[in-house]
């Protein structure tokens, strides 16, 4: 019936207000359950510590001896401060976290408890985890997967209100070495682009050049939705949005919430959750309302690639745990409610080292501006080849409905780089940047050097993939999605890009001794072929679309169904294997992985709209209907006729999608089509019809709480 959602309103506007405390000071929380390098060093014999900080700094291999003498420092740390037990953290291919606890006890001769962790338990572990999604690439009788430790990224202990667990991130493979994770081919990827641009470098005259590393700042968008409010919706339950639901009178076009005043029940939530991500090393660094009613985003200060991807599962693991603990649900899922804003994650990226610096910085030497350049523009080379592959990374049933919807960037991929940059870059295509031929600097038409406004008002938000003064923005990205999959496209794009660069400069340095020339030489070809995906204007527009397919030659990749097919083309075949990030199998694997996930969540999906219609929305027309029967009133002079025949055209639609759900299939591609074009088609009908109904049948009678009270009773 209607009473849980009737109760839930009440309940929540006569809640008392949540108690806290005051936060304690940063100093002293910040990153005290991390076993970062300090305790290392406090811990660890001085040759021990130099060890194992080449380990974390720079890859080298470790000792046995030193693993084991890392591992009981890492045990005392973690038992001292309450720890019984420890666990490989993982991440499968899902946009999961996993994790597997194992005690410290091990009991002795006679029965007494005694501790052990060695360093082959912290090295690698073996979860077994056959149930994780494989892609084939385990067979069932072979099953065995292991964990291991990557020590480039801390371990951490977990609280619970009474306990803790010692965390260890891990890499997951199978017992064939194959990555089953989302982190091995992350770190094999910054390998990619390290190699590759250390060629560039190395050409362009540098002498010394420290690692590179790619960095990773994600913003993250995500709603608070009262949990009573959610107990009562089975969609929100099951599949993280409202597969139901007709408009407010009331919804986001006041821009009214947008950085407004955070409520006093979100802005606790906030602090809370922040104090926790501080005890854990996260540097969360802004929040604000965004522009949903119920919207919120929260952003950390960007980290190395492989630590800010693992920082951001805790990250989505705490708003979930902390908002339970405050009586709301956080939904991560893309678009929980239609016709309003959608949630994203924009992952900003960068690539650098401690001895040029981050190379998408245009600098202030000459020198800087030229590396700056030829970085830049091998990401511009990047996304034209491979665009299809980034918008196959960030292919889910739940980010289709953001993606190409007016409201996020849309489905073909453009490069936006600000007037003055896309400017220099034309220049240099049409040769009408002018190469001092006595040496010297280059006329950049400018200045001597290359300077950004840092435009931060004035940003392209219709742009997937913007240049904003330092780094690149890739703000297709969906709000409940690894950043691990755009970390990967990007490094291995890059690497791809680099390599190529460096071929092409390494000829043009033997014909032409005039560094600047060289390099607008390999520019200005690179620009020949790949200018096409620059684009400045509006990515929304209906102009766009039409001329970035028909005039510019892009893509256009409208569902999850069109995009994953990029994964099985011989281009990104040939780029993930010759770069050594992805095997063939192991790529096969993810398309596997990825058409079965979108199969699944569609699939629950449309039997939650069969069941709810059924059990709970044809009801309550039927219980208005036979209220107003009661009274005597003639049909036609009431709202009755509508809602009956509006209720059977809803169970209408019902059955075609019942009747959709039972096709068979011998393809996943054929299969993936139908559910994006006739499944949800289907569920969209449904939808409609009782969407319709919930604007006539009577308020009290309606099961289901409605947008209004979800978005704006807190
Ligand atoms: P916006 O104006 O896009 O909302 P924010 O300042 O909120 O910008 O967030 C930008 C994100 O980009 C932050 O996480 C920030 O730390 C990150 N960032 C800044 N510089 C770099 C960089 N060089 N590489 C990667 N991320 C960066
Ligand atoms: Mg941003």
């Amino acid at each position: 019936g209607n009473e849980s959602r009737l109760n839930a309103i009440n309940e929540i506007t006569n809640a008392a207000p949540f108690e806290t405390s005051m936060t304690k000071p940063l100093k002293d929380i910040w990153a005290c359950d991390v076993f970062g390098l300090e305790q290392m060093e406090e811990s660890l014999s001085k040759s021990a510590f130099k060890a194992i900080k080449k380990t974390v700094q720079s890859g080298a291999v470790l000792e046995p001896a030193v693993a084991d003498m890392v591992a009981a420092a890492m045990k005392d740390w973690a038992m001292t401060r309450g720890a019984k037990f420890f666990s490989h953290i993982f991440y499968p291919m899902t946009n999961a976290t996993a994790e597997k606890h194992d005690g410290f006890v091990v009991t002795n001769s006679d029965g007494g408890a005694i501790t052990e962790f060695t360093g082959s338990l912290l090295i690698k572990g073996e979860p077994d985890g056959s149930s994780f999604p494989n892609g084939s690439l385990r067979m069932t009788n072979a099953a065995r997967g292991y964990t291991a430790w990557d020590p480039t990224s801390p371990a951490y202990m977990m609280h619970t209100a009474n306990g803790a667990v010692l965390m260890i991130p891990s890499v997951f493979m199978s017992w064939t070495g194959e990555a089953l994770d989302k982190k091995i081919p992350l770190l094999r990827s910054n390998s990619a682009m390290n190699a590759a641009a250390q060629k560039v470098l190395t050409l362009m005259g540098e002498e010394e050049i420290a690692t590179l590393n790619s960095s990773c700042g994600a913003e993250q968008e995500y709603f608070l939705v009262d949990e009573k409010f959610a107990n009562a919706r089975p969609d929100l339950l099951l599949a993280g949005r409202t597969l139901f639901g007709a408009s407010p009178a009331k919804g986001q076009e006041f821009d009214d919430h947008y950085f407004g005043a955070i409520p006093e029940r979100v802005q606790v939530f906030m602090q809370d959750l922040e104090d926790k991500l501080y005890r854990l090393g996260i540097p969360a660094k802004t929040h604000h309302n965004e522009v949903a009613p119920g919207q919120f985003e929260i952003a950390p200060y960007f980290e190395a690639a492989n630590v800010a991807a693992d920082h951001q599962q805790m990250m989505m693991t705490l708003l979930k745990g902390t908002a339970k603990a405050h009586g709301f649900i956080c939904l991560l899922h893309e678009k929980p409610f239609a016709g309003v804003n959608g949630s994203g994650k924009h992952v900003n990226w960068s690539v650098g080292n401690a001895t040029q610096g981050n190379l998408l910085d245009p600098g202030c030497t000459p020198n800087e501006n030229l590396n700056f350049l030829l970085f830049c523009g091998a990401v511009i080379r990047g996304v034209h080849k491979f665009g299809p592959l980034l918008r196959a990374v960030i292919a889910s049933a739940a980010n289709d409905h953001r993606l190409g919807a007016n409201e996020a960037p849309p489905a073909i991929l453009s490069v936006y780089l600000g007037t003055q940059l896309e400017k220099v870059f034309d220049d240099i295509r049409t040769g009408e940047l002018h190469v001092p031929t006595t040496g010297g600097q280059m006329d950049l038409g400018l200045s001597q050097i290359l300077k950004f406004d840092r435009d931060s008002g004035d940003r392209n938000r219709t742009s997937p993939f913007a240049f904003t003064g330092n780094r690149f923005e890739f703000r297709a990205v969906g709000s409940s999605q690894s950043v691990s999959g755009p970390l990967v496209a990007m490094n291995t794009m890059l690497a791809d890009s680099l390599e190529w660069i460096a071929a092409k400069l390494e000829t043009e340095l033997q014909s032409n001794s005039d560094k600047t020339a060289a390099v607008f030489a390999v520019l200005k070809e690179l620009m020949e072929e790949h200018s096409n995906v620059v684009f400045g204007g509006d990515g929304y527009s209906s102009e766009w679309h039409t001329k970035a397919v028909d005039e510019r030659g892009l893509k256009n990749i409208p569902t999850t169904a069109d995009a994953l097919p990029a994964f099985k083309t011989p281009e990104v075949i040939e780029l993930f294997s010759s770069t050594g990030v992805l095997s063939p199998v192991e790529l096969a694997s993810r398309f596997e992985v990825y058409a079965e996930q979108y199969v699944l969540s569609i699939e629950v999906e449309a039997k939650l709209v069969v069941e709810m219609a059924t059990t709970m929305i044809y009801p309550a027309a039927i219980n208005y209907l036979s209220s107003i029967a009661s009274t005597g009133l003639q049909l036609e002079h009431s709202p009755a006729d509508r809602v009956a025949k509006t209720a059977s055209a809803m169970m209408a639609s019902v059955e075609k999608l019942s009747a959709a759900l039972e096709a068979e299939f011998d393809s996943e591609e054929a299969h993936m089509n139908f559910l994006a074009s006739d499944v949800c088609g289907l569920m969209l009908e449904v939808r409609a019809s009782a969407d319709t109904l919930e604007t006539l049948v009577a308020d009290n009678l309606w099961p289901l709480p409605k947008y209004r009270e979800m978005l704006f009773i807190k």
